[in-house]
Parts: structure tokens; C-alpha cells; sequence
């Protein structure tokens, strides 16, 4: 049957990508249907329970800068915080929190639900609806036939997966859930470049047979960091230890001698797996010096006695798990509630898709997540976003937007992906960012929500919030750099011996924060009265401990910025340019870069190059 109602976006899948698109979409006030396998699965973690993490939580922040939802569900579910690099400068400082699973999925169903101009639809999608080369809708499992302007593909590890637990192996889109076998075919019939990655999971543990008094406690950071730039501590339920234990010689002796019956070390698997998250079996392998590996033993949630050990990874037959999880010290009685395994699946070379994230051959049909051959929820997440807001922004005949690279860690994810393609499972990292000092975590508020503001992603709640930090800071600055202190007196006298060096003359409050061995804190309130926004207090020492750094950084981004609004023509003739190498004319041809810039981060791509094409471009004009 054909749906009576039209739309403007339709979002395939409720996982991370999904939800954020079908949200950032409705947001932008597109009359959205979320149509996913089964509406209990929504927002459900297929891994490990923990959001954030190095590079990670710089995108948590950036969706949370345009109201998405992740770092609101983490708030309300986390129950271990953690700041990671608190020592080392706030460009690589991030914030990883251990959720409890089902609390993360209730605060996202909660979100989804309460949101105006979206609807959810329990159902698998098989089949799309394309009309030349433009994409009209979707057909359903069933036939029910649903009609719109745009549609966002968000299928995660579904698209023809096939789970392997030894050399066992069988259909599935993730332990428990139906692969998406009719979909994967059809969209094999379209003119897309498809291929197989892995990833894989641990076995869960039963917390009731393990003898955590033989392992090392880590509790959580005191006072409790939140995610979300709303966010609050008393958003936070209950807060637990995670806990640390090692693998061990006899570990790596079970590993090795199983590996004979490992689907990755038997071929049986062909996709690339992640390099960051990688199996146990692989690390023993790679890393074969090594007499032990960390275990992180994380809980689950607060009403379930399931632990998740991260590091052990495996799809190694389940009686060498048994064996090898036994083997290690605190698990000697454990019970594994569930095996570790792999799956395989169907991507889709990003190098196929526009900035927007929409397929460059198949018009108004968007791809994102694990299905652009990215791997963990932030990175899913961010992509969801920004393929829901240019699926609507089709749809209602705004603008499109992405964002640059030095404008968010969206933005180098992005463009990562689209120039160099993966060959492996792409996960972000602060090092993958040429300006980490720019794009912080604490900052991804004042470098994204007043866009996401004019593009209508951010509701007033936000807008509010954030209009108040941003003048509390403004006026901070103005106050720090008027108030002076003489020597001699007793402002000066307070900061004692914690001055390197004596105050010889006057100094603005501004000044005395830009010195090593002082901060916010030990200033601010020498006179007058230091803000109590903590979030505002913080950006104000980052801007002006790191002002130098950060205006060289301001300078090169303009540097940069020049090439970036140099626009290459779609049907550029690349073997009209003289004096271009064969190599680069065939990478030019095939890649396609949409702008100067882009071009310039083509492997392999030389500046004498880019003067030829500058050159070229301007003879054609
Ligand atoms: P998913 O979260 O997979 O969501 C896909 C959604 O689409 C699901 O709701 C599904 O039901 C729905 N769907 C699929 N097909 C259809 C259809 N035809 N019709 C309707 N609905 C459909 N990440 C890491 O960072 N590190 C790891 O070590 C790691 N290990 C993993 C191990 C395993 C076994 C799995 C399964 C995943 C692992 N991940 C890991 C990946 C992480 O789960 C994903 O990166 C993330 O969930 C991707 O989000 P997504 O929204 O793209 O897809």
C-alpha cells in the first residue's frame, strides 16, 4: 500500500546515526518518519556502553552544540565520568563516561519521542524507491510504499551481516537482531562502490562470579564531569567504580593455541578490522613482546549484574573463550553471560558522497554512520546530524551546510573520509586535527551553536543558555583586563610565593592569568568577584593562557580558508591541465574535490600542482 502521508526525510534506522539524523532534521522543521527494525532497539549501544573518549568526545560536544541529543543521553545515564589528558593542554582533554545501557536508551527513546515533527515507524525497510536518478522513498518489509524528499541511510553493521563465533557463522545484524539482507542486495544494484570491514565484540561477564578484590578500583572524577553543554551533575544517576585486571603468559598460550580455529586467522573473515579497537587475538599477534594486556572491567548499567571487559575482544570459538577469560586474574570463576564475536558487513566508499553527505550519484538519498566505514556511536552520531540536516534542508529548499575543517571535528571526519576514502574502520582522533588548539572540546558551543542557531537546529532552551555564557565571558574579559594590581599591596601580597617572580610594576588581572603558575582561580578574585559560571570561567583562562598559540593557529586557518572558497567546477576537465602527472590527473578525475583545499589533501598532491590548477582556473574564467 502506498502511506498516506508524504515526507520530506526519511531516516532508515534508529541507532546512533539515525536518531541523531531523524532529530537534527525534525529540528530544522522537516516533516521527518523514523523507520527502524524494532522501536525497543533504539539508541542501542551494539558495544561497549561508553560515550566520549579521546577525539570521541570532541564530536559528542560538537553534536551537543547543535542540540543534538548524545551528550543529554549520556548525562542522564552515565555512571562513571572521567576527564582523560587532565593533565596535558586542553587541546586533547576529553571526557569519557561509562553509561549504564538501558538508562542511555531511555533517555534517547524519551528525546525522540517528545520531539515535534518527527514520527517512528517499526518496521524493516527493503527496498528504496528511485526514479532515474533520484530517490523518492522507501518500500517496507511488508510493501508499505513511504514517499519523500530525502532519505538518510543509517543501517549501521546490518547491510548483509554475518556474525562468526569460531569457525561458526550465521546471518545477523548484531547478537540478537535480523541482518538487512533484501536492502543490502538492492542497494548492490545501485551505482555505489560496496565492500566488507568487521568489528567485533567481547564476551559479557556475570559481576557475581568475578573477585574484584584482586583488581585495581578507578572511580570516577570528583568533582563529576557532565557532556553536554546543558548539562548538570544532578542530571547523573548513582556513580560506580569500573575496575582494572591484566591478561597473562597462560592467557596468550590459550589465544595462540586457538587460533587455528579463529575465522581471522583461518581467512574465513575477509573484512578489515578496526586498528584502534582491536581483538585480543590480534593484539597478541601484533604486539607478540608483550607479556600482558590491560582488561578495563566496566559494569553494564545499575540493574544488571552484566560487566563488559573491555580489551578482550575476541570471536575465537567459545570454549577457548571460556578458557582464556578464566585465565585472568579476578575472572578464575567467571561466567560469561554472553560470547564475544564478529561481524562482517557492507560499506560504502565515502568517496562517494558529497560534504553534505548526500550520494553523489543518487540524488536526495544520504548516507551515514558505520555504513560509511566509520566505527563507534560519536563517530555515527555526527555524521546522523549533518546528513539529517542536508536531507531536510533538500527537502524545505534551505541551504546546505557542512562544517569546514577547522570549524569541528565533524568537519575533518568529513572530509577525511570523502578525500581519502578507508580501507579499515575509520575512528577519530585529536591527531587526525591540524588545528586541535582551535577545535577543544570545551569550545565546541562557541564554534558551532550560534550556526546551528541560524540554520535551526538549536531551540531556545540552548540559545538561552548559551547567550548568557557567551556575555558572562565577554564581560569577564573586559573586567580582567581593567582591574590592576600594584606591588606592594595586599592583592599582590595574597599571590605570596606562588609568583615566580615578584611583581615589579602593575599588572591587569588579564596578565597575571597568562602567567604559568597562576590561574583562574588564584586570580579572579584577588579584586571584585570571579563569575560563577564554571563553563564561562573556564573558556576565559583558556583565551587567555593560550592566546598566542591561538591567534598563529587564526592566521593559518585564513591562510587556508582563501583555498577553501576556490570552488572546482563539478565537471572539471582535469587532462586539459599542462604540466599535471598522469597520477594526479587520475586521482583529481576520480575523486573529484569540490574545492581547492580539498584537492591540496589528495595524497600525493604538490603546490606546484595547485598553481596549475589556480592557473587553469583563472584562464577559464
Ligand atoms: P547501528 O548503531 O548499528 O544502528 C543501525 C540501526 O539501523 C539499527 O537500529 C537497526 O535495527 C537499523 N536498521 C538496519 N537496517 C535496517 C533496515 N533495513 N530497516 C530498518 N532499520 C534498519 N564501535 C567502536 O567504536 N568500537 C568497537 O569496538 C565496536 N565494536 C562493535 C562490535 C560489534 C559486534 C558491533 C555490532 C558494533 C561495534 N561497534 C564498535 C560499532 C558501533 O556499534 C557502531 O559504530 C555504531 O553503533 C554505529 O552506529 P550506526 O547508527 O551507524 O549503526
Amino acid at each position: 500500500m502506498d502511506y498516506p502521508d508524504h515526507f520530506d526525510v526519511i531516516v532508515i534506522g534508529g541507532g546512533h546515526a539515525g536518531t541523531e539524523a531523524a532529530l537534527a532534521s525534525a529540528r530544522t522543521g522537516a516533516k521527518t518518519l523514523l523507520l527502524t527494525h524494532n522501536i525497543e532497539t533504539l539508541g542501542q549501544m551494539s558495544c561497549n556502553p561508553a560515550i566520549g573518549g579521546i577525539g570521541k568526545s570532541h564530536l559528542v560536544k560538537e553534536i551537543d552544540a547543535l542540540d543534538g541529543a548524545m551528550a543529554l543521553a549520556t548525562d542522564r545515564g552515565g555512571i562513571q565520568f572521567r576527564v582523560l589528558n587532565a593533565r596535558k593542554g586542553p587541546a586533547v582533554r576529553a571526557t569519557r563516561a561509562q553509561a549504564d545501557r538501558v538508562l542511555y536508551k531511555a533517555a534517547i527513546r524519551s528525546i525522540l519521542e517528545n520531539q515535534p515533527n518527527l514520527q517512528i515507524f517499526q518496521q524493516a525497510a527493503d527496498d528504496l524507491i528511485v526514479d532515474g536518478d533520484t530517490v523518492k522513498g522507501v518500500v517496507t518489509q511488508t510493501g508499505i510504499r513511504f514517499q519523500a524528499r530525502s532519505v538518510v541511510l543509517t543501517a549501521g553493521t546490518f547491510l548483509g551481516g554475518v556474525i562468526h563465533v569460531g569457525l561458526d557463522h550465521h546471518a545477523g545484524g548484531r547478537a540478537g537482531d535480523p541482518p538487512s539482507i533484501r536492502l543490502a542486495e538492492r542497494l548492490r544494484e545501485l551505482p555505489l562502490r560496496v565492500d566488507r570491514l568487521k568489528t567485533g565484540t567481547p564476551p559479557r561477564i556475570d559481576a557475581r562470579s568475578v573477585d574484584f578484590s584482586v583488581m585495581q578500583a578507578q572511580p570516577g572524577d570528583t568533582p563529576t564531569p557532565v557532556m553536554s553543554f546543558m548539562g548538570n551533575q544532578s542530571d547523573h544517576p548513582q556513580q560506580v567504580n569500573c575496575f582494572i585486571t591484566h591478561t597473562n603468559a597462560r592467557t596468550h598460550d590459550i589465544i595462540r593455541e586457538g587460533l587455528d580455529r579463529s575465522p581471522m586467522y583461518t581467512g574465513v573473515i575477509e573484512g578489515i578490522g578496526p586498528r584502534y579497537c582491536p581483538s585480543i587475538e590480534d593484539k597478541i599477534n601484533r604486539f607478540a613482546d608483550k607479556d600482558q594486556h590491560q582488561v578495563f572491567v566496566e559494569p553494564e548499567g545499575l540493574t544488571t549484574h552484566e560487566l563488559y571487559p573491555n580489551g578482550i575482544s575476541t570471536s575465537l570459538p567459545f570454549d577457548v573463550q571460556m578458557a582464556l577469560v578464566r585465565s585472568i586474574r579476578g575472572f578464575e570463576q567467571a561466567h560469561i553471560t554472553r560470547p564475544g564475536y564478529a561481524i562482517e558487513y557492507d560499506f560504502f566508499n565515502p568517496q562517494d558522497l558529497r560534504h553534505t553527505l548526500e550520494t553523489r550519484h543518487i540524488q536526495g538519498l544520504y548516507f551515514a554512520g558505520q555504513i560509511n566505514g566509520t566505527t563507534g556511536y560519536e563517530e555515527a552520531g555526527a555524521q546522523g546530524l549533518l546528513a539529517g540536516y542536508n536531507a531536510a534542508a533538500r527537502a524545505l529548499e534551505r541551504d546546505t551546510w557542512y562544517p569546514r575543517r577547522d570549524e569541528g571535528y565533524i568537519g575533518v571526519m568529513v572530509d577525511d573520509l570523502i578525500t581519502h576514502g578507508t580501507s579499515e574502520p575509520y575512528r577519530m582522533f585529536t591527531s587526525r586535527a591540524e588545528y586541535r588548539l582551535i577545535l577543544r572540546e570545551d569550545n565546541a558551543d562557541l564554534r558551532l551553536t550560534e550556526k546551528g542557531r541560524a540554520l535551526g537546529l538549536v531551540g531556545d532552551a540552548r540559545w538561552a543558555r548559551f547567550e548568557a555564557k557567551r556575555e558572562a565571558m565577554e564581560q569577564e574579559l573586559q573586567r580582567l583586563k581593567n582591574t590592576w594590581v600594584h606591588p606592594q599591596t595586599p592583592e599582590a601580597e595574597q599571590l605570596g610565593t606562588r609568583l615566580k617572580t615578584p611583581l615589579n610594576r602593575e599588572y591587569n588581572l588579564a596578565d597575571l592569568i597568562k602567567r604559568p603558575e597562576l590561574n583562574y582561580q588564584d586570580v579572579a578574585g584577588l579584586k571584585g568577584e570571579p563569575i560563577e559560571d564554571i563553563q564561562a570561567a573556564e573558556q576565559v583562562e583558556i583565551q587567555l593562557k593560550y592566546s598566542g598559540y591561538i591567534e598563529r593557529q587564526k592566521t593559518e586557518i585564513e591562510q587556508m580558508r582563501r583555498q577553501e572558497s576556490t570552488r572546482l567546477p563539478e565537471d572539471f576537465d582535469y587532462d586539459q591541465v599542462s604540466g599535471l602527472s598522469n597520477e594526479l590527473r587520475l586521482k583529481l578525475s576520480q575523486q573529484r574535490p569540490e574545492t581547492l583545499a580539498q584537492a591540496s589533501r589528495i595524497q600525493g598532491m604538490t603546490p606546484a600542482a595547485i598553481s596549475l590548477l589556480l592557473v587553469y582556473l583563472k584562464k577559464r574564467q
